[in-house]
Order: structure tokens, then sequence, then C-alpha cells
């Protein structure tokens, strides 16, 4: 892959879901607690997903994934090398932001506030600690809209933005930065891109010319 470093100072913009946090395990046990899917179901948010679609319950996973993003938060994990990322952004002097499109309340079911269990995520998990990752609670936003991300990536001035969806990242509206990369962790996107794909945070790294 040839690295897309741009000259200059560089801000790293990441996505949130599925880009920092793994959800995948956690949907699949809260969907075993509740009964919804067999206990032998792959641990992954699709096939979560897609066995609830196919079963015609797309209401209970509307409210499923209001659970998980929710009170159920704790359960998840931050993908392998994210920490490792951020803390070599932090010895590097690399600006780093968290920018995300996240609604305030579920879709559907109990009103949790999903921003607060965001929050509260980063967290536990140390980002904000000044003796480890360092990051600043201002440099963490999360936007009600896809058109208020955009807006932000741009105000932010990001040089260089992480998602894990192809559509996010493709979309007219997107700010003209010269590092757009999709997060693949598992290496299932075929289309055809006009920027990077990464599989790990490793990668990414190399991408924009920080060691982990
Ligand atoms: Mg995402």
């Amino acid at each position: 892959m040839t690295p897309a470093v741009p000259a200059g100072p560089r801000r790293i913009g990441l996505d949130f879901d599925n880009t920092i946090i793994r959800y995948d395990e956690v949907f699949r046990q809260v969907a075993v607690g509740r009964g919804l899917v067999p206990a032998d179901l792959p641990p992954t948010k699709t096939a979560v997903r897609d066995f609830l679609r196919r079963a015609g319950r797309e209401p209970a996973w509307t409210e499923l994934q209001g659970v998980v993003y929710g009170p159920g938060i704790g359960a998840a994990e931050p993908f392998p090398g994210v920490l490792d990322f951020f803390r070599a952004c932090r010895r590097d002097g690399m600006a780093v932001c968290i920018i995300s499109h996240k609604t305030r309340v579920p879709y559907a079911g109990e009103p949790h506030d999903l921003h607060a269990a965001a929050m509260g995520w980063l967290e536990a998990q140390g980002f904000f600690r000044p003796d480890g990752i360092g990051l600043a609670r201002a440099d963490v936003w999360f936007e009600e809209t896809k058109a208020g991300k955009l807006a932000r990536i741009a105000e932010r001035g990001c040089t260089h933005f992480l998602d894990d969806l192809p559509e996010l990242l493709t979309d007219p509206a997107f700010p003209a930065i010269g590092g757009r990369c999709l997060f693949d962790p598992g290496g299932g996107c075929t289309l055809a891109l006009p920027f990077p794909k990464v599989a790990s945070w490793a990668e990414f790294g190399r991408l924009v010319g920080v060691a982990l």
C-alpha cells in the first residue's frame, strides 16, 4: 500500500462505533440472553442482524441496538491496537479526535442516553487518563446527524478520517480531504474505492505514519 501522508501537520479524525469499539460479542450475548437468537450463532453484529431480519424481527433488532449501545456498552471492547494507536499519537504529538454520528437516545425501546454511555466507556477504558492516553473530552464529538458529523470533520480540519462505513466516506458531502480510509477488519468489503482500506489499527498507523 502506498503511504498517503500529505505534507504538513496531520489531524486524525476517527469514527467511534465499530471502528474504535467492537460490539460483536455483546450483540450475540445480549441477543442470546433475551432468547432472540440461538446460542451457536457466530459472534458478530452482522450475524445477529441478519438472523433477526430473516425472522421478520426488525423491531427486535432496532431495540437490541439501543440496549447494546446503551447499558450493554460496558461489555464491548476496543479493537486490537486501538489503545496503542492513541498512545503512539500522544507520544508523537499527533492530533486526534473522535467524531461519531450517534443519536442521543435509541430509535426504539428505553430512552438510554447513548452519548453518556459512550463517554462512560471511553472513560472506563482509560482514554481520558492524564497518565495514559490523555485524550481531552473536548476532542470527542457525538453528532446527532450524519450531516452534523460531516460538518464536524471539516470544522476540526481533519487531514485524515477513518470510518467503517463506505457510504459515509463516499458521501458527496464528505469534506475534500486527502486521507479518507475505510476500516474493514473483516476484510469483507469488495467495493472499489478511491481511497485505502485497512484491516487493522496497526495498518492504519503505518498509513498515517504512526508506529504502534
Ligand atoms: Mg462506525
